[in-house]
Parts: C-alpha cells; sequence; structure tokens
C-alpha cells in the first residue's frame, strides 16, 4: 500500500516534520510514501506565500531533506519525492520553465485557484452562493481539461474538489466528470483518488466511490493519496477504499520513480 498525496510543515499551513510522515506511514504498514507539499506558487502572483506555500527558495531544501530521508529509510519504506502543483492556465508557461529543471519522482497537478480565490478554503465556502453552479463547474473543469492537456504533471490530483462544501449542479457531477476522465484515459495519466473528502462536508473520495467501476472500466489507472495535513492523516480510509477499489477489479496503484510509472500490487 502507498501513499502518495502529503503535506509537511513546509507549506505554513500543515503540522509535522517530513520525517514523522514517513514514520507514521512505516507504523501503518505502508510500503510507500510520496511527499507531495505544495509547490511554491511564484507563478501565482494572486496568492501570497503566507499560509499557503514555500518560497521557491525553500524548495531546494525541502528537496534535500525528502531525499535524505531516502536514504535513511531504504529498506524499512520507500519514501518519494513529490509536489502537488497548482495549475493555472493563464500561468501555464511560467509554471512549465519552473517545473522544466526540477528533479522529482511524481508531480501532481490540481487546481485550488479559480476567479482569483482559492475553492477549497473553507474560509470561502460563502463564495460558492455568487456563482451559478453550471457555469462556475464549466470553468473548473475546462481548467482541468487544460491541466490535462498540458503534458506537465503525472498525477490529476483531487479532480472534483470543488464539490467539498456540496455545492453541487442539481444534475450531479458526472457530465462534467465524464469529458475529463475521457482525457485521462486517452493521455493514460494516472488519476489519484484522494480519501480527505471524505472527512470533508461532501463525505466522498475525489473522484466519488460511484465513479470507481467506470474509472476501471475506461482503463484508468489510479493512486492513491491521503492529503494529510498531519502525521496522523497518513493513509486515512484507506482501507475501506482498497476494498472498494478491488471489487471493481482494480488490482495495482500506480507508484513513480524519477516521473516512470510502476505498477505496485493491492
Ligand atoms: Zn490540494
Ligand atoms: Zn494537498
Amino acid at each position: 500500500m502507498l501513499d502518495y498525496h502529503v503535506h509537511t510543515r513546509y507549506c505554513r499551513h500543515a503540522s509535522g516534520e517530513v520525517k514523522e510522515y514517513v514514520i507514521e506511514g512505516m507504523n501503518k504498514g505502508l510500503k510507500e510514501i510520496g511527499i507531495s507539499d505544495h509547490y511554491p506558487i511564484s507563478h501565482l502572483p494572486q496568492l501570497s506565500y503566507n499560509d499557503y506555500s514555500m518560497d521557491l527558495q525553500e524548495f531546494p531544501s525541502y528537496k534535500r531533506e525528502v531525499n535524505q530521508l531516502k536514504k535513511i529509510f531504504n529498506s524499512k519504506i520507500d519514501v518519494k519525492l513529490g509536489a502537488e502543483v497548482d495549475y493555472l492556465k493563464a500561468e501555464e508557461s511560467t509554471l512549465r520553465k519552473n517545473l522544466a529543471s526540477e528533479d522529482v519522482d511524481y508531480l501532481i497537478g490540481v487546481i485550488h485557484l479559480l476567479d482569483n480565490w482559492i475553492i477549497d478554503d473553507p474560509r470561502n465556502t460563502h463564495k460558492y452562493l455568487e456563482y451559478d453552479l453550471n457555469a462556475f463547474y464549466n470553468k473548473y473543469f475546462d481548467e482541468i481539461q487544460n491541466l490535462i492537456r498540458s503534458g506537465l504533471f503525472d498525477i490529476v490530483g483531487h479532480i472534483d474538489v470543488i464539490k467539498k462544501f456540496n455545492h453541487i449542479p442539481e444534475e450531479g457531477i458526472e457530465q462534467y466528470l465524464m469529458p475529463c476522465l475521457e482525457s485521462i484515459a486517452d493521455k493514460e495519466l494516472c488519476l489519484e483518488v484522494n480519501t480527505s473528502g471524505m472527512d470533508r462536508p461532501v463525505k466522498d473520495t475525489y473522484p466519488g466511490k460511484n465513479f470507481f467501476k467506470i474509472m476501471f472500466d475506461m482503463g484508468i489507472q489510479i493512486t492513491l493519496g491521503s492529503d494529510a495535513h498531519q502525521p496522523s492523516e497518513v493513509g486515512r480510509h484507506f482501507e475501506v477504499i482498497l476494498k472498494l477499489l478491488k471489487n471493481v477489479g482494480y488490482s495495482g496503484l500506480i507508484s513513480f520513480k524519477n516521473r516512470e510509472k510502476e505498477l505496485t500490487k493491492i
């Protein structure tokens, strides 16, 4: 089992040292843990660093620390170096430049920022009321399609996080999500099953459990992430979710080494 979506104190809104997450993963019997803290947001002038991510200048020490832990824990648990990266079409060229020289195991592409506000920040839930939900969902999933097309990422992270606070159009999510799943299958990208949503108002994974069978039938390869922001959250809800994934036919999860895919049995 692996957990590929873990934050650390580097991002300024999670607690715990990298090492504490690794030890937690080991204690929970994980074979592998991917550290994927928020990539510096220098390509997003709309945001401030203060409570969101490390500075671009800090990224080398983050990488160094994770790489050291790789060696230290070598025989006990596989530690991988990743990052969760904010995508925005408007800032794609800057991001492409920044990422070109990054030597990491994998990059998770996500969207948090839309219309200049963070859509998954609990302080912003009132903002959803200002929108026509259909139009806002279209906008979000168009941006997800851009993310997929960009070719910058190995993994698409919390693909439908827009549902986090239960602001969901009456007709549901399927019509928005399906075209994105098709693009992911076409591009042979890896899709993250993110379990953090189970502890949020929506009480479901991203993407939702209803889509597991569809994803499998489409041949979509997946990985698993807890989106832990404190060490105790590593591997949260994995047991129950793995069972569901196996039930629909999945027998492996994708892991990455130097941006190359590997298949791990579950
Ligand atoms: Zn995120
Ligand atoms: Zn995250």
